[in-house]
């Protein structure tokens, strides 16, 4: 690399205005607060109005960026329209980057369901949720990013989308993989326009979530992680920063697993 270029000024994320969505809790609360660390104007949506409110204010008394909460089902596309139009006004600036990291996993007794157990209705359910929660955020502020011609998009995926996992279900797996291949195709789509389009492959990460499972379940994970440990969300948060910066500009859409070698998919 030329010295100029090692020794670019690389800017933060200052005055970004970001949009993550299942904000409230895990994941999505440590790529908040990562953000907001950098500078950024966080909007923090979550259907806990509750949880977002927490998130929002353990960013206004860390003194970074600012934050604004939106108690909105990412599965309802017009209320994440209302959401979004209602932040961009509150920050008098359009989305520049969006997280779509709300997501459901439901478990049966701790276990996930088989497909010929599954209520149909759950099904549905975990596809609005996860993928077309995905869609509807990206629709909603898809066209300020075209208009703007910048943005960064970055989609939750799994490891458990690129191979079989056995302590999920048919439904999360098959959204997971979905965005996959939908995270490529936008990047197709969108980079004539400057926005880049990347996902994110958690492994077994440390979250409210996995910690009410049993022990053995995790223990398991572990013993299969070549790391040898679960994840913490602030190690999913950095790869949310980095393909969210300068540092990431000539990377788009890519699935990177954060997952300490857990099935090296
Ligand atoms: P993880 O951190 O592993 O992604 P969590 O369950 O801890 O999983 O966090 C997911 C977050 O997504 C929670 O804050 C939850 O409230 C949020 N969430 C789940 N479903 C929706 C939804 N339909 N709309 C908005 N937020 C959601």
């Amino acid at each position: 690399m030329a010295l100029e270029s090692s020794l670019r000024y690389r800017p933060s994320h200052a005055g970004r205005h970001v949009l993550v969505t299942g904000g409230g809790a895990g994941i999505g609360r440590a790529i908040a607060m990562a953000f907001a660390s950098r500078g950024a104007n966080v909007s923090v949506m979550d259907w806990s109005a509750d949880s977002a409110q927490e998130v929002c204010n353990a960013i206004r008394e860390a003194g970074r960026g600012d934050a604004y909460p939106l108690s909105v089902d990412v599965s309802d596309y017009a209320a994440v329209e209302r959401g979004v139009r209602e932040a961009e006004a509150h920050f008098g600036a359009p989305v520049d980057s969006v997280v779509n990291n709300a997501g459901i996993s439901p478990k049966h007794g701790g276990l996930p369901a088989s497909v010929c157990d599954m209520a149909p209705e759950e099904w549905n359910r975990v596809v609005g949720v996860n993928l077309t929660g995905a869609f509807n955020t990206i629709r909603a502020v898809g066209d300020g990013m075209r208009r703007a011609r910048r943005g960064h998009i970055v989609n939750m995926s799994s490891v458990a989308g690129k191979t079989h996992s056995p302590v999920v279900a048919c439904h999360y797996a098959a959204t997971k993989s979905a965005i996959i291949g939908f995270t490529k195709h936008l990047a197709a789509e969108l980079g004539p326009y400057d926005i880049r389009v990347n996902a994110i492959a958690p492994g077994r990460i440390e979250t409210p979530m996995v910690l009410a499972v049993d022990a053995a379940i995790n223990d398991e994970q572990v013993r299969l992680t070549p790391l040898g440990r679960l994840g913490k969300p602030d190690e999913v948060a950095d790869l949310a920063l980095y393909l969210t910066s300068d540092e990431s500009s000539f990377v788009t859409g890519q699935t990177i697993d954060v997952a300490g070698g857990l099935y090296m998919t």
